[in-house]
C-alpha cells in the first residue's frame, strides 16, 4: 500500500474542498471562522444554484446533483407520486470501495463539518427529517461523532458504520444497512429515492457532493468554480506513492500526471475500476465527466491509476480484475462465476499460462457480461477486460505468444495489495461534549422488506436518479 500525499491547490483560492487543515480535523470554530454554517442561501434558491452550475455527483455515477434533490423532495412532498407520505431521508455516503481512492474517507476525517454542512442543506432542500453518515473507516467515524457533538445539527443526524467492501457504498447497499440488513446491493426498482430507509424517499450523496453543496451555500457566486473542482487519487508514479489534489475539470490526463511527478505515462486504469484501462493516445483527453464518457471511459470516483513505462497493462489488468471477483458479494449466479472467469483468464494471460482463444472469451465476456448483475461489480470487471483489448492489443498478443518478463516479477492478481492507496493520516482530537440526541439505531427493525437481488438481475431502470456503486457510473 503507497503512502498519499495531500497537494493543495497552488493558490487554495474559495470554493475548494481541500481547504486549509489538512492533517488534522477541522473544529467548529474554525469551520465558523471560514464562513460555514452562517450561509444565508435559501432551500429553493440553493436548489437553483445547484442547478444552475451543473454540480454533478462525485461517488462514480455523476448524475446531476439538482436532479436527484429535487426527486427526494418531490417524492416525499406529502406522498406525491407514491412517497408513502413518508417524510424524506438523507444519507451521507462516505464509503469508498474503491481501492485507488481515499477523498471521501479523507474528507470525513479533516473536514467534518463540512459534510454535515452540505448534508443540513441537502435536507433542507429536500424536508428531510432525519439523516445519516454511512462509512466504515473508524477515524472517519470518531471524527463526524465528534463534529456532531460540537456543532449538534437540527435534524437526528446517526453514524451508520458498515464493513470495508466494494460494493457497500453501492446506494440500495447503503439502505439495507442502515434498516438494519447487509451492506448488499438490493434488486432495483425501487430506488432510494422512490423507496429508502424506512420505506422513505431517500437521498444518499456522495460526502465530496455535500461538501461542494455546502460550499455553494455559502458562497453562490462561485457556484460554477465549485461544480467544476474536483477532489482526485492519483497513482502509479514510481517511489512517490498516491497524491489527493483538488483539480479543475479540464485540465488533460497527461497534464496531471505529470505535474504530480508522474511522467511518461503510458495509459491509465481510470475512474477506480470502472473506469477501465485507457492507452497513451487517451491521455490527451481533459479530465471531464462527459467527455471521458464518450471516449468510453469514466472519471468515476476521480482514482486514476497511471502506467509508466515500467508497468505492463495485462498485470494491471488481472490485479483489477481479481481484485473485482474477490469483492463479489456472490448474490448474482452471472457474477460470481463472469467475474471469476474474468479474473481467471487475466491472471493465466499475464502469468504466461493463457490458452490461445483467451482474447476470444475476454472479448465475449466483456460484451455479452454487462448490465447482468445487480450491481456495477459484474460491469467493472467486463469493461477492465474490454478496454485492455481495445487499448493495448500488442501487449495482448505478445502475453499469449511468450511470457512477459514484467509479470514474471510480480505474483499476478494480488491487486488489493498493488491497488490500494493508503488514507492520508488526519489527527482527531477526542470528543468532550455529549453527541447530539439521535434516531433509532442501525439494526432497528425494517419499517418495509427491501427486495433481495435475484438471480436473474433486474432490466435496467428508467428513471431517475440511477444507483450508484461508489466509484462506479
Ligand atoms: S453483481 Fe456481483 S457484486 Fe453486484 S450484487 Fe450481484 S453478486 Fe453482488
Amino acid at each position: 500500500m503507497t503512502t498519499t500525499t495531500i497537494r493543495l491547490p497552488a493558490a487554495q483560492p474559495p470554493g475548494t474542498v481541500l481547504g486549509t487543515a489538512p492533517d488534522s480535523a477541522e473544529s467548529a470554530d474554525a469551520y465558523r471562522t471560514a464562513g460555514g454554517y452562517a450561509g444565508s442561501t435559501g432551500p429553493g434558491e440553493l436548489l437553483a444554484h445547484l442547478a444552475a452550475s451543473g454540480l454533478r455527483g462525485r461517488g462514480g455515477a455523476g448524475f446531476p446533483a439538482a436532479v436527484k434533490l429535487r426527486s427526494v423532495r418531490d417524492r416525499g412532498n406529502h406522498g406525491e407520486h407514491g412517497g408513502h407520505g413518508l417524510r424524506p431521508v438523507v444519507v451521507a455516503n462516505g464509503e469508498e470501495g474503491e481501492p485507488g481512492s481515499v477523498k471521501d474517507r479523507w474528507l470525513l476525517r479533516a473536514r467534518p463539518h463540512l459534510v454535515l454542512d452540505g448534508l443540513t442543506r441537502a435536507a433542507e432542500v429536500t424536508g428531510a427529517v432525519r439523516g445519516f453518515v454511512y462509512l466504515s473507516d473508524p477515524v472517519a467515524g470518531e471524527s463526524v461523532r465528534r463534529a456532531l457533538a460540537e456543532h449538534p445539527p437540527p435534524l437526528p443526524v446517526e453514524v451508520v458504520e458498515t464493513g470495508h467492501t466494494y460494493v457497500a457504498g453501492e446506494e440500495t447497499a447503503v439502505v439495507r444497512r442502515i434498516d438494519g440488513g447487509p451492506a448488499l446491493p438490493a434488486a432495483k426498482p425501487p430506488r432510494p429515492f422512490e423507496r429508502g430507509v424506512g420505506g422513505a424517499p431517500t437521498l444518499i450523496c456522495n460526502v465530496e457532493t455535500l461538501a461542494r453543496i455546502a460550499l455553494t451555500a455559502t458562497r453562490p457566486d462561485l457556484r460554477h468554480d465549485i461544480a467544476r473542482g474536483t477532489l482526485v487519487t492519483l497513482s502509479g508514479g514510481p517511489a512517490a506513492g498516491a497524491v489527493l489534489t483538488e483539480v479543475p475539470y479540464g485540465i488533460p490526463l497527461r497534464s496531471l500526471a505529470s505535474r504530480h511527478g508522474i511522467h511518461g505515462a503510458a495509459g491509465a486504469l481510470m475512474g477506480g475500476l470502472f473506469g477501465g484501462l485507457v492507452g497513451a493516445g487517451a491521455l490527451d483527453l481533459p479530465l471531464e465527466p462527459v467527455e471521458l464518457t464518450a471516449a468510453g471511459t469514466a472519471l468515476g470516483c476521480g482514482a486514476i491509476r497511471f502506467l509508466t513505462p515500467g508497468t505492463c497493462p495485462v498485470a494491471t489488468a488481472a490485479d483489477a480484475a481479481a481484485h473485482l471477483a474477490a469483492e463479489s458479494a456472490r448474490q448474482c449466479g452471472v457474477c460470481v462465476s463472469g467475474t471469476a472467469a474474468i479474473g481467471d483468464a487475466l491472471c493465466a494471460l499475464a502469468g504466461a499460462t493463457a490458452s490461445p482463444d483467451t482474447a476470444d472469451r475476454l472479448d465475449r465476456w466483456s460484451r455479452g457480461l454487462p448490465g447482468r448483475g445487480a450491481c456495477g461489480l459484474l460491469d467493472a470487471a467486463a469493461g477492465i477486460a474490454g478496454s485492455l483489448l481495445r487499448a493495448f492489443p500488442r501487449q495482448v498478443r505478445f502475453h499469449l505468444a511468450a511470457p512477459c518478463p514484467v509479470c514474471a516479477a510480480d505474483v499476478p492478481g494480488e491487486g488489493r495489495r498493488r491497488l490500494t492507496v493508503a488514507v492520508p493520516e488526519v489527527a482527531v482530537p477526542a470528543t468532550t461534549a455529549s453527541p447530539a440526541p439521535l434516531g433509532p439505531g442501525p439494526t432497528a427493525p425494517l419499517s418495509v422488506p427491501h427486495p433481495s437481488p435475484s438471480a436473474s438481475p433486474s432490466a435496467p431502470p428508467a428513471a431517475p436518479p440511477p444507483a450508484a456503486l461508489k466509484g462506479t457510473p
